[in-house]
């Protein structure tokens, strides 16, 4: 009883304990999660409002340009523009916006890639352009008339300075290949524009064409100039020119939060990377703070609900034995009599409830007085215990209950037991109380014996416990008749006795 009280208490305690720590984690999951999501949404958010910023400057940059390009070709086409002297040509075809500085000459070639004419010198260069891309392509794709961003080179005319050429295709009147119209733009002039946003450490623009080579990068590297950045996979993948997404950068290893938008309608790609590590590092900091503080309070949770448990386990283990030391009688260690009438009246009312029967044995020591008269009142407590002990070893069922009932009586109350059942366990007390041996010279039995009267509760029956002790005294006032050391059953017309003791006699008739 006691250990399953204390066993109760141990797995609230320890389900009570597991619960807290659940919770508390919980709530540090919950508030590490929200810390990060709110991170990563302003950061794709900075990231974004970069990338357009940035996206929008280069795409009016490059539509002006282009402006300024398609006049050349409208102009080239115009016998009157063409028929001018050459100095009054150049300032009517090359508008002056074309001349802004990070942009380069526009220079007008011939179908064999002869420069004929360069918006910034009277004498254009006598480099041939046939083998670049932009040159290539207008030739042989005749059907195009769209502005081609070539791949990046370094100027033949212009001191090897990295550049992108943008073109447009001019055609004869038979719309035969007449040649192309071509305007540089500097690498460090988009490098520039990339520099007037301001960008947190570690952060990375790139401009790539559709294939996703890099057409410049800033941080500034030549070495990467026209390679496939591992980004390309990631466009291709999500078959957008927009979006975002997480990787390590194929250039310097930083892991990146990359927004990516096309300029314009133009077949190029604006990318912003923005660290991971810088736009978390912090929060990751202090998320990791939290979890030292949380790691704290699971500890704390855990000493207090230890020790609580134990108080709780020694207090509660107090408790029932204090309510097991008010129950029992000290000298014989059975239940003392205020727990027999308590246990009487819950068993009785069980077993009118269920109509069971219910047995009661009520014992007494053989002629105790002259015991003890002979071994003194100490030796005749030793043969109390001894013979309450006898009587515990002879009852085994968990309702069964033995008690002194006062001096050197006892009595023994057997639930749903009859009367045949109550009377072997009244055999088996005088037995093995007998067997006990202990000395009595003044017994006709020369040893310590009990007399025993046994009483039934019958179903039905509406009587109250007080006849039911009231028939088992009786039944041992016929035993004690009888001669002692005997069984003596109540409400058995003619007694009951058996076994080859002959010490046991036939008992009384009482009636319950
Ligand atoms: P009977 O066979 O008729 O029962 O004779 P008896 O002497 O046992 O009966 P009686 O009622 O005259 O005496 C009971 C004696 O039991 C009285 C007392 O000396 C002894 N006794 C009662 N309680 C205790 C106890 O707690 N310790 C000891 N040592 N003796 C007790
Ligand atoms: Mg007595
Ligand atoms: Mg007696």
């Amino acid at each position: 009883m006691q250990k399953k009280i204390l066993g109760h208490f141990g797995r609230l305690f320890t389900a009570l304990v597991i619960l807290s720590l659940v919770a508390i984690w919980a709530i540090f999951a919950g508030i590490s999660y929200d810390a990060y999501r709110g991170q990563w949404i302003a950061a794709s958010l900075v990231a974004n409002n970069i990338t357009i910023l940035l996206e929008r400057d280069i795409a009016r940059n490059i539509e002006l340009y282009d402006l300024s390009l398609k006049a050349v070709v409208k102009g080239l086409d115009d016998p009157k523009i063409m028929a001018l002297p050459e100095d009054l040509r150049r300032a009517v075809l090359f508008d002056s916006s074309a001349m802004a500085s990070g942009l380069g000459s526009i220079l007008v070639i011939d179908p064999k890639g002869a420069i004929t004419m360069d918006s910034r010198s009277d004498h254009p260069s006598a480099v041939n352009l046939a083998d670049r891309d932009y040159f290539s392509v207008h030739r042989d794709e005749q059907t195009k008339d769209e502005l081609f961003v070539s791949h990046p080179f370094q100027s033949r005319i212009y001191a090897q300075e990295w550049s992108i050429g943008l073109s447009r295709r001019v055609n004869n009147a038979d719309g035969s290949f007449a040649g192309v119209v071509v305007g540089t733009v500097r690498l460090s002039y988009i490098l520039s524009l990339f520099r007037d946003v301001r960008l947190p450490p570690d952060s990375s623009v790139t401009l790539f064409d559709r294939r996703g080579n890099v057409i410049v990068r800033s941080p500034f590297d030549a070495a990467v100039i026209g390679q496939e950045a591992g980004s390309a996979t990631e466009f291709k993948r999500q078959g957008t020119w927009s979006g975002e997404f997480t990787r390590d950068s194929s250039f310097d290893g930083i892991r990146r939060l990359f927004v990516y938008r096309q300029v314009g309608s133009l077949p190029i790609v604006q990318s912003v990377g923005l660290s991971v590590d810088r736009f978390l590092g912090e929060l990751q900091a202090r998320v990791a703070g939290l979890a030292v503080a949380f790691l704290l309070l699971s500890g704390l949770i855990v000493v207090l609900g230890t020790s609580l448990r134990k108080e709780l386990r020694n207090r509660t283990a107090a408790e029932v034995a204090l309510g097991q030391l008010a129950a029992t009688d000290a000298l014989t260690e059975v239940a003392n009599r205020r727990r027999f009438d308590e246990v009487l009246i819950i068993e009785w009312r069980r077993s009118v409830r269920s109509e069971a029967d219910l047995s009661l044995l009520m014992i007494d020591c053989d002629l105790f007085k002259a015991f003890n008269d002979a071994n003194g009142h100490l030796g005749g407590d030793a043969a109390l215990r001894a013979v309450a002990g006898a009587i515990k070893a002879s009852i085994s069922r968990p309702g069964d209950l033995a008690a002194r009932y006062g001096g050197e009586e006892f009595a023994v109350l057997l639930p749903t037991t009859g009367l045949s059942g109550a009377t072997v366990v009244a055999e088996a007390i005088r037995t093995r109380v007998l067997a006990l041996n202990i000395p009595h010279l003044k017994s006709p039995f020369h040893r310590v014996t009990v007399s025993i009267g046994v009483a039934c509760r019958h179903p039905g029956g509406d009587d109250e416990p007080r006849m039911l002790i009231e028939a088992a005294d009786r039944a041992l006032y016929a035993a004690k008749a009888q001669g002692r050391n005997v069984v003596a059953l109540a409400d058995a017309p003619s007694g009951l006795s058996s076994g080859t003791d002959p010490h046991r006699r036939r008992s009384g008739a009482a009636t319950a």
